[in-house]
């Protein structure tokens, strides 16, 4: 029996029965959900970010049944999280879009080069409201476990709200930064004033105004928020362990004309995703530009463009002479920032290459620590000992603070799929699985886990693409595998464990071929004590084009049973 009425596709003949629980909002009918084995669901989506929204879209687009299920109370993923003061997108706003729809395109306009998080929030939100996406959702609503029936070959998904849900397939759509570390240092506990990370900020605005504040951590969450902290805070104390490669944003409001070009110029772009989005682009093995040419290249590392720009460096993060030429670069440009030459050289990265682990893309970073109520406490010198009632404590001094806000990044990549109890045959858990280290096929399927897809999982380009579009192309390829197993009247379709092994093999060759394994990176889930020191994004070229090749083979590597 089915409790109640699952959505039906909005491309499905006859009329659409839509579940009165399927947003809060609907009506106040009853929870918890449950979806029995006996009429189960075509999909379970998990997580409302761009990955699940579109995929719900496209299930919904080919008439098929989907419970879409999310922890935040509304759509947006990172977006609704991440509310911290300066957070913005490191991806222009033109390309942080969805492609899917033209008519999307020209209903949105963006009005910063990065684009602010209140904005995006806005933009994922015009989206659910165009395609009517949030009643296909459980808002408020986490997934607890994930367990494959094998007699039954479907999906049970259970909430913490109780509901149970079966489902013929699972895609996770669970992001790739969406588990944040707390401030978990000793004595945190302890602290009488208000602690804040980062990847869960309140939703009211948080004044600093007259307070003292610590900062702990410097990647990208810690160069955005502190400027604007610093605007207000009476004094920051910036506690850095590593110092990190930022670059400038020279953030402006888009014009009317870029705006035009750009949509002029939509098909082109969107062909050129379609063809083949190369994770980063690989020059000739003969590539080897002269000192001048060198130099010419690495100036646009300032021109604004962030992390565009270090691609347009080419070999950067695969040969080390130009990986120097272009670090020494950028750390020429923080010795003329900052006037202070002891701090200048604390701020400046030496012991890893340049983009292994994510630079950042900043507005008044660098400029910060010019200002009077700015202090940087390297904790390198002296580490952070604990977290005391008054404030910080390191092994050189005590600095009481009113405020501390914790931007220590994220359980990466593979965090938010193992706080789940997923199983699949013979009720073998993913981190049992996964225990050495996440093993995927292509970073979309894993051998064991029939039906269930990962949106940008580990194995994939992702976190070193555009995630936005990086998201589409994983949504389309999985749908087209639906299709696939729909067609043949199948009802599994599962990598094979030798596919997998081969494809983790070619992930690792990839990365070894780079700089990145230099480097204590989240990506190499280093960041995290005790996490498998693998490295998780997949850096070869014609990731897309390898995708489409095994579609086009027959989905070699599956089995589709
Ligand atoms: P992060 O880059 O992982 O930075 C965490 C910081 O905390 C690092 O400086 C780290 O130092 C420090 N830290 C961790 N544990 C510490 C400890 N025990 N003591 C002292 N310091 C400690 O995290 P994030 O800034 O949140 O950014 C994560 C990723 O999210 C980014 O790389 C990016 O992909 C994404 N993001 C994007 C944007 C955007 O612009 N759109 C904004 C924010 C985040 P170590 O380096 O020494 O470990």
């Amino acid at each position: 029996m089915v409790l109640p009425a699952p959505l039906k596709g909005d491309n499905e003949a006859g009329e659409e029965t839509v579940s009165a629980t399927t947003h809060p909002g609907a009506s106040a009918a009853a929870r918890p959900v449950r979806v029995d084995q006996d009429a189960p669901l075509d999909a379970v989506v998990v997580g409302a970010g761009f990955g699940g929204l579109y995929m719900t879209h496209r299930l919904r687009e080919a008439g098929l049944t989907v419970q879409g299920v999310e922890a935040a109370d509304d759509v947006g993923g990172t977006w609704w999280w991440n509310r911290y003061p300066g957070a913005r997108c490191d991806i222009p706003s033109l390309l942080y879009s969805y492609t899917f729809s033209p008519e999307l395109q020209e209903s949105w306009r963006w009005s910063e080069k990065y684009a602010t998080q209140p904005e995006i929030l806005a933009y994922a939100s015009h989206v659910a409201d165009r395609f009517d996406l949030r009643r296909s959702f459980l808002f408020g609503t986490r997934v607890v476990s994930a367990r494959f029936d094998e007699a039954a070959q479907l999906w049970v998904v259970t909430t913490d709200k109780g509901d149970e849900i079966a489902a013929r397939f699972c895609i996770m759509a669970t992001g790739c930064l969406s588990v944040p570390r707390g401030l978990d240092l000793p004595g945190a506990e302890t602290f009488e004033g208000p602690i804040h990370v980062t990847g869960l900020w309140p939703h009211q605005p948080v004044d600093f105004t007259g307070k003292r504040v610590a900062v702990i951590g410097t990647g990208s969450s810690a160069i955005q928020s502190t400027p604007l902290i610093a605007e207000q805070a009476q004094h920051v104390y910036v506690f850095q362990r590593t110092p990190n490669f930022s670059l400038p944003a020279l953030n402006a409001p888009i014009s009317d004309e870029e705006v035009a070009a750009f949509r002029a110029n939509f098909p082109a772009y969107v062909e050129l995703l379609r063809s083949g989005q190369p994770a980063l682009p690989i020059p000739p093995a003969d590539y080897a530009p002269s000192e001048e040419e060198l130099n010419a290249l690495v100036a646009q590392l300032w021109n604004g463009w962030g992390l565009i720009s270090l691609v347009q460096v080419p070999n950067l993060v695969r040969d080390e002479r130009i990986n120097q030429v272009a670090a020494d670069f950028v750390r020429a440009r923080i010795a003329e920032i900052v006037k202070d030459p002891a701090v200048a050289e604390k701020l400046t990265p030496r012991d890893f290459p340049l983009g292994t682990k994510r630079a950042c893309v900043d507005t008044g970073w660098y400029e910060t620590f010019n200002r009077d109520n700015v202090t940087l406490v390297d904790v390198r010198e002296a580490p952070i000992e604990a977290i005391t009632p008054m404030g910080v404590r390191t092994a050189a001094q005590d600095y009481p603070v009113d405020v501390i806000v914790g931007a220590m990044g994220f359980d990466a990549m593979t965090g938010a799929l193992l706080r789940m109890d997923i199983r699949g045959r013979d009720g073998r858990s993913l981190a049992e699985a996964w225990a050495e280290g996440p093993k995927t096929y292509l970073g979309l399927a894993i051998a064991g886990f029939p039906n269930l897809f990962t949106v940008t999982g580990p194995g994939s380009p992702s976190v070193l693409t555009n995630v936005l579009t990086a998201c589409e192309q994983h949504v389309d390829w999985i749908m087209e595998a639906i299709g696939h197993v729909q067609g043949r009247q199948a009802r599994t379709m599962e990598a094979t464990a030798e596919a997998q092994e081969a494809w983790v093999a070619h992930v690792n060759d990839e990365a070894d071929k780079t700089l990145f394994p230099q480097a204590a990176s989240w990506y190499i889930g280093a960041n995290v004590p005790g996490k498998p020191r693998v490295f998780m994004p997949y850096v070869g070229e014609g990731y897309k084009i390898r995708c489409d090749a095994v579609a086009a083979d027959g989905y070699v590597g599956f089995a589709v049973g």
